[in-house]
């Protein structure tokens, strides 16, 4: 139960959800963007987070937010995505490979790809194949819709997907010549087949050099074209180019209650290697 009162809103169009945010603003109702609501419900429930919030948006039924559709080049989804929808369509199998890992099945029908970018977790698993492919992101704003790549609106330390204030993620674009490249994604959880990641690492093999991006490893998820150079340097030993990336990290290796930094090492070396070794990178 959620102990304390808050208004629900759920606009048709994107104009009228900015509207709404904007007049629910001035109201002093501290307005949130609302997807799966999986998050809110969860931490308003024990008022640890969005406490000050009066008013949510649920923004499902705005029609581009529930888009699935190839465009020209270009595969495009929708932030109200449920992560169990995303399992089950053909177009871009890294992304469903990697929701399929993400909670159990009953909540993956509520979270959805833009609530999980978004979170306030620090795993944010979803984003990995987003980054791995540059994608692009559609935004709705105060200001208009504006496409934006993924690297230029998140922030690899913090973990934030930084947005004006007001505007929400609309969509996902994705170039088509990624979705097809071999791929492969491993996680790794402290107790069985369900749990956050100790470390998750999804990877493509690009035409020249296979690309990696890591989860659970760092205070946020991340893709380094500065570690990626590392690892594909076939001249170096594999011990010496895992040795290096450690070097180049953006954040301290995590060290809680779910495992320590030690084991996140030791699972980190492990993971590289069976993903080197898959591509014959060796
Ligand atoms: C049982 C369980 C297990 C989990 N396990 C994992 C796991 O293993 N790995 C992992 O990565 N995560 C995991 N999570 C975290 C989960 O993925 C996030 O809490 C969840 O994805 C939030 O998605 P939502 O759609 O419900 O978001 P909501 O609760 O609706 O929103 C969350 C936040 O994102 C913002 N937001 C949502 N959509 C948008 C948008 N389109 N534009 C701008 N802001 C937006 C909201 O304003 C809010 O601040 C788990 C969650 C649960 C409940």
């Amino acid at each position: 139960m959620i102990a304390t009162d808050f208004d629900y809103y759920r606009p048709n169009t994107i104009k009228e959800a900015l509207g709404l945010f904007h007049t629910l603003s001035e109201n002093k109702k501290s307005p949130l963007y609302f997807n799966g609501g999986t998050e809110f419900i969860t931490f308003r429930r024990i008022e640890t987070l969005y406490t000050e919030v009066k008013a949510v948006i649920d923004i499902k039924n705005i029609n581009m937010c529930h888009e699935i559709k190839e465009e020209n080049d270009t595969f495009i989804i929708g932030a109200s995505i449920p992560l169990a929808t995303i399992e089950t369509i053909p177009h871009f199998p890294l992304l469903s490979k990697v929701c399929n890992r993400i909670a159990d099945h009953t909540s993956r029908e509520k979270i959805t790809l833009g609530g999980n970018i978004c979170s306030n977790l620090k795993y944010k698993e979803a984003i990995l194949p987003l980054l791995l492919t540059n994608c692009d992101v559609v935004i709705a704003s105060p200001t208009g819709l504006h496409t934006v790549p993924i690297q230029q609106i998140y922030n690899i330390q913090t973990g934030k997907i930084m947005l004006e204030h007001g505007a929400f993620i609309v969509q996902f674009k994705i170039d088509k010549v990624f979705l097809n490249m071999p791929f492969t994604s491993k996680k790794v959880t402290a107790n069985g087949r369900i749990g956050y990641p100790l470390v998750t690492i999804s990877a493509i093999h690009m035409p020249h050099i296979v690309r990696f991006a890591f989860s659970g490893l760092c205070h946020a998820p991340f893709q380094l074209d500065m570690i990626d150079t590392t690892l594909n340097e076939r001249n170096e030993p594999l011990k010496n180019r895992i040795q290096k990336t450690l070097e180049q990290l953006p954040s301290p290796i995590l060290d809680d209650m779910n495992g320590s930094s030690e084991f996140r090492t030791f699972i980190f070396h492990g993971l590289v290697k069976e993903i080197i070794s898959e591509f014959g990178k060796e």
